[in-house]
């Protein structure tokens, strides 16, 4: 099972996820991610620190790269800008030579 990166939301079997707190002598108080049906190999299973260490990852690349498309679309509008402001007043002198005529 590939879990990607992050926090797993949904299993292969397409069950959400649960949060359980592991009490095996190894991993004591220690959480994790686990499929909420079914426990087992093929299933979700994942520690909820290494979880969400790798969530903020995500989560920073996402934020980088709304920051790069918000930039784009501030570009992109500035360019609308520019474009309308050019053709207001080709409109008016279109509009003003029809009423000359
Ligand atoms: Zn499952």
């Amino acid at each position: 099972m590939d879990l990607g990166s992050g926090i797993p939301r949904r299993c292969d079997c397409r069950a959400a996820t649960v949060v359980l707190t592991s009490n095996t002598a190894r991993n004591p108080g220690r959480r994790f991610y686990r499929c909420g049906a079914i426990s087992g190999e093929n299933h979700v299973f994942k520690w909820l620190d290494e979880a969400h260490d790798e969530e903020f990852v995500v989560v920073a690349n996402k934020v980088a790269t709304m920051e790069k498309d918000l930039a784009d679309i501030k570009a992109d509008l500035a360019d609308t800008k520019n474009g309308i402001s050019e053709i207001v007043p080709l409109i008016e002198c279109l509009r003003v030579k029809c009423y000359m005529n």
